[in-house]
């Protein structure tokens, strides 16, 4: 039955349902929050342990292994090599660059019994950073790209969805060493290099996925790309451009040009009212009745004066959106170019305001904030605000008049006079810069002045997360669309961030010592196996692409004894197929047809060959793709093996 192309093919396994375990339940675990949860434990994949922990039974591991090799394949074929850290990790390592106390909650420690406190790994940056300072010293010895598949730890403060957010899960980490960015052997090579391999081991792991750009690193430029699973039950928002394919995360996602001008006549007086004890921008709005389109939200930021522990991902703004800055900002690092105003930079003591303006219904992005202000910004720290005298939670943008240093940041939406969808003036509440109390009426020019035409102090600038209906960056004419998403894969230009704080730096060839470029890229295991499966099911059970299925073929004789015709035919047809290389399940089990089929339908192998009486007497069995409805094809026996 082999013909020589297939002769050469790896073995498939054969394996019987009763050797197995496949504990397939009809009911659906109580703390299912996803049809992907839900399958994968009801189909016998997968079993709870705990909060965020999971055993993977023999369907999952075989699923598992299969994704992994695809990753192996991949990233060989993309010049990494492969490796093994510890899953241990002294704290000492990851203090070097501040993560210990950066991933807060998030991070498993514990103490070894000479009173040593040791951390569970949520990512390897530090220990391959650390091995690789050890081990190489010249740029000669660079570019390296270094991959494990290796288990994660992370203390989820919501461990949800079953492999989707575990407290241990597999990831595949991969990290590249460089000593320049651009040309042969550089960062942005090896960074494209892994963006063509992911794609290519989601392509061939049968995902619907996009690509999207994410939060830059420190370098700027699209240094950060996700993969996302095109799926409904994701928690990741993704925006589209549908005509130039352009696609970003919520934080990341830019939008086309959005008219503003702050020239229009107000809507009437401007009128103070009393609005105690309202927690929220809805509450406030309820009660003055009017609707957050029609309320300015200022928030106050201020520049970095503390030095900021780095976000909890990998590299500088991932995560939290705002990067670190010194104690003593340099002047490099104060808002717009053109100065600071009158006489205000930004010390320990007293840092440089910027207000934010944004309609109420809208979000301010930080890092667009930051960007906006050209220099490290964060959230002000409410009690310095209170003391420079911002009624915090009533301040409007009124509040730059007072301030000779303070910039004023203002979204295109709400720098508007006129509402051009009603053709009339805009009316505008807003807080009144004393506590309780908000004012309608609201208006530009009126409010603020000649201040407004001043670029020192005032800019209008993105500084919202976008949202679906807004202008494309990227094709005039075009809007954003909104996509749900599961982040199966990240990867990211990380810099000098690493290597400076550990000290790692390689001669160059001039002698000099400079600090190892580093890229990272993170592949979610056992979160694509679900992802997956969200992905790629019906009402009867999961439907798996060929090239990750835990058997591609699922044999279901109606006779088991040994020296039935089904049986001697499942047997040989299993071993025909598996010399093929394909993968075979046998349900041997006692079971009533009904049952067998049902369950056949919940593991989702690709392929299903039943060999019942009726076909058997014309020589046939019958083939079903599980990925169709209604009945199988009638095929001759001997012919089974090649039709499939
Ligand atoms: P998320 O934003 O979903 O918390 P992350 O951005 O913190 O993830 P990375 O540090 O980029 O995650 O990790 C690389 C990959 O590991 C992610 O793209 C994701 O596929 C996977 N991953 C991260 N956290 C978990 C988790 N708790 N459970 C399962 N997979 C995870
Ligand atoms: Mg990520």
């Amino acid at each position: 039955m082999t013909d020589s192309n297939t002769q050469s093919a790896p073995r498939g396994d054969v394996h019987r349902w009763s050797r197995t375990l496949i504990p397939t339940t009809r009911e659906a675990p109580s703390d299912a929050e996803s049809a992907g949860h839900q399958l994968l434990v009801r189909a016998g994949y997968i079993r709870r342990v705990g909060a965020g922990m999971y055993n993977y039974l023999p369907l999952a591991w075989r699923v598992l292994r299969k994704v992994s090799q695809i990753i192996r394949e991949e990233m060989n074929s993309a010049g990494a090599a492969e490796m093994l850290m510890p899953a241990l990790e002294p704290i000492e390592l990851m203090k070097q660059t501040g993560r210990d106390e950066a991933y807060g909650d998030n991070l498993f420690r514990l103490t070894d019994r000479h009173g040593r406190t040791i951390a569970l790994a949520p990512t390897h940056e530090e220990i391959i950073t650390d091995m690789m300072k050890g081990a190489v010293s010249s740029y000669k010895q660079l570019p390296i790209n270094l991959y494990q598949i290796q288990t994660k730890f992370r203390d989820e403060f919501r461990p949800r969805s079953a492999l989707l957010r575990g407290r241990e899960f597999i990831m595949k980490d991969a990290y590249s060493f460089h000593t320049t960015i651009e040309g042969p052997g550089g960062l942005n090579e090896a960074y494209d290099a892994m963006h063509r391999a992911y794609v290519n081991i989601f392509t061939r792991c049968g995902l619907d996925f996009t690509v999207v750009e994410a939060e830059s690193g420190p370098i700027g430029g699209s240094a950060s790309h996700e993969f996302m699973v095109n799926c409904e039950s994701g928690e990741d928002t993704i925006l589209r451009c549908p005509q130039s394919g352009y696609a970003a995360n919520v934080e990341k996602c830019e939008t086309g040009e959005r008219k503003w001008s702050f020239e229009g006549d107000p809507t009437g007086d401007l009128d103070k009212v009393h609005t105690p004890n309202l927690p929220g921008i809805e509450e406030v709005g309820k009660f003055m009745k009017v609707k957050p389109p029609n309320m300015l939200k200022t928030i106050v930021f201020q520049t970095a004066t503390t030095p900021q522990p780095s976000p909890p991902g990998r590299g500088q703004g991932e995560g939290s959106l705002i990067s670190s800055s010194s104690p003593t900002s340099s002047p490099s690092s104060s808002p717009p170019s053109s100065g600071q105003g009158k006489g205000s930079s930004s010390t320990a003591s007293s840092p440089t305001w910027i207000l934010t303006v944004v309609r109420g219904d809208h979000e301010v992005n930080e890092s667009k904030v930051k960007d906006a202000a050209g220099a490290p910004v964060q959230i002000a720290d409410e009690k310095q605000a209170k003391q420079a005298g911002f009624a915090i939670g009533y301040v409007s943008p009124r509040a730059i008049l007072e301030r000779t240093g303070a910039i004023l940041i203002i979204d295109p939406d709400a720098a508007r006079a006129i509402d051009e969808t009603k053709g009339k003036p805009m009316f505008w509440a807003t807080g009144a810069d004393e506590p309780d109390h908000h004012v309608k009426h609201f208006n530009w020019r009126r409010e603020l002045g000649a201040i407004l035409d001043d670029p020192s102090r005032v800019k209008v600038a993105d500084i919202r997360n976008a949202m679906a209906g807004d202008p494309s960056p990227r094709a005039e004419g075009a809007t954003l669309e909104a996509a749900r998403g599961i982040e199966v894969g990240h990867i990211f230009k990380l810099g000098t961030k690493y290597s400076e704080a550990m000290g790692f730096t390689v001669l160059d060839q001039s002698q000099q010592r400079n600090p190892v470029i580093m890229g990272c890229y993170g592949v979610g295991v056992s979160r694509t196996m679900q992802a997956c499966v969200e992905m790629s099911h019906d009402d009867d059970g999961i439907v798996w692409p060929h090239a990750i299925a835990p058997y591609h073929v699922h044999i279901i004789p109606m006779k088991l004894e040994p020296d039935s015709e089904h049986m001697r035919t499942a047997e040989k047809l299993a071993k025909e197929l598996s010399e093929n290389g394909l993968d075979v399940l046998i349900d041997d089990r006692d079971e009533r047809p009904g049952v067998k089929f049902k369950d056949a339908d919940l593991i989702g192998c690709p392929l299903r060959i039943t060999i019942g009486d009726k076909a058997l007497e014309q020589g046939c069995v019958e083939v079903k793709k599980r990925s169709e409805g209604g009945k199988g094809e009638m095929v001759k026996v001997e012919e089974a093996v090649r039709v499939i």
